[in-house]
């Protein structure tokens, strides 16, 4: 008999008319997430997800850290299988309830019967596995009313269950709600973690990598691509598409002047990211960039790479200390492949004193000698997309 995962709704659960909308999404891409690791049943009864394995080979313990990273659920519930008997029932929760239980000041027993011709009622079940409960853990009063600890059985077709104690879900809403945005995806550990957060409100994200070659590795690349995979588990299907960009980066360092090169790449980037965007049908690129962390996150700065961007560009980081960044990197477990000391195409050709507080007209001048559009579209043209 194999356990069973029960997924809680998170915020969901406080949309009006269109709930079913986001209901459905998050049941899909459980679905999804679920393919590469069995055979279940899913199935949805008042906000909550049944995830039920169809054999007894699968992995539930991979299951359930699975289910942990899926966007829009608010707890993971693991449930312990037990014969559907009053017996085994008391047994399992006497089992697994222990520690929770000698915590407990007071405690009630809750039955949900979805198998409907178990001869005893819901109520029947609660008081005979509470009293088996109560006697086996005299120093916890049962309280029906205002109970410290709520033990959950269940009782269904295949077997009855023992809910454990849940694990926190990954919160957000489902990917795929909130609709799409381009993300500027380099090997730091910043816009890992930016993606993440904005996938965690529900969009779907397209990275966009900006690949420099022979500047920057072919490991480099192989880098962002191991970190898109790794935020595939929060963030769904991605594409990778990676922009040609060391002629760009050669033209900038040819023709500008020195203490514009990063600003003007970040501009290019820009435009190239904007254009991918409305391709792609994404209405927005987020960035990992967090003010005042290098020359070229000044808020002048930052106005300057803003004027070319055409369409909302959001930080999410944009508040964050680098150590707080680097805590949620951790917990994402992006941290360690963001380490790799590969070189990003933001390294080469780095100005020895950059403009902190560019003015735009100044940065437009500056770029006066370049052939934007032409070498924007030639970018575009020669992007590559990697499916994951
Ligand atoms: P990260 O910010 O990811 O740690 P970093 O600090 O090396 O990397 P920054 O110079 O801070 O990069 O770049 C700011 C932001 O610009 C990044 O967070 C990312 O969104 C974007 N970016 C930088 N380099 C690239 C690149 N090669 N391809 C795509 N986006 C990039
Ligand atoms: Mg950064």
């Amino acid at each position: 008999m194999q356990d069973i995962i029960l997924l809680k709704q998170g915020e969901i659960v406080l949309k009006g008319l269109n709930k079913k909308y986001f209901e459905q999404k998050l049941i899909s891409n459980v679905k999804r997430r679920l393919r590469s690791l069995g055979e279940f049943d899913v199935t949805c009864t008042q906000s909550t997800i049944y995830v039920e394995p169809k054999s007894d080979d699968i992995d539930m313990d991979e299951t359930q850290q699975a289910m942990t990273k899926v966007f829009g659920i608010a707890a993971v519930v693991r449930a312990a299988a037990c014969d559907k008997t009053p017996e085994a029932m008391a047994q399992k929760a006497i089992e697994y309830m222990a520690e929770a239980m000698r915590e407990a000041g007071s405690f009630k027993v809750e039955t949900r019967r979805a198998d409907k011709a178990f001869p005893m009622t819901s109520i029947e079940v609660s008081q005979y596995v509470g009293g088996e409960l109560a006697e086996a853990f005299p120093e916890t009063a049962v309280d029906v009313h205002n109970p410290e600890l709520t033990v959950h059985v269940e009782v269904r077709e295949r077997a009855a269950y023992i809910h454990r104690p849940p694990l926190p879900g990954a919160g957000g809403l489902p990917v795929g709600c909130g609709g799409t945005a381009v993300t500027l995806l380099s090997g730091g550990i910043d816009s890992p973690v930016s993606t993440y957060m904005i996938a965690k409100r529900g969009v779907h994200m397209i990275p966009v990598h900006f690949f420099s070659f022979p500047y920057t590795s072919e490991l480099a690349k192989q880098k962002v691509l191991d970190l898109a995979k790794e935020l595939t588990a929060y963030c769904g299907r991605l594409t990778v598409e990676v922009v040609p960009f060391t002629h760009i980066q050669t033209e900038i360092r040819d023709k500008c002047p020195e203490e514009y090169f990063t600003l003007i790449m970040r501009r290019f980037m820009m435009r190239i990211a904007a254009k991918i965007a409305q391709q792609e049908g994404a209405k927005a690129l987020i960035t990992g960039e967090s003010l005042g962390q290098v020359a070229s996150q000044t808020l002048d700065a930052l106005c300057c790479t803003d004027a070319v961007a055409g369409m909302p560009v959001f930080r999410p980081l944009i508040g964050n200390d680098k150590i707080e960044i680097i805590h949620i990197a951790e917990k994402i477990g992006t941290y360690e492949t963001s380490c790799q000391p590969y070189e990003d195409c933001c390294t080469v050709f780095t100005p020895r004193h950059p403009c902190t507080r560019p003015k735009l007209e100044h940065v437009e001048r500056a770029e006066g000698a370049l052939d934007i559009d032409a070498l924007v579209d030639a970018a575009v043209a020669g992007t590559e997309m990697i499916q994951l």
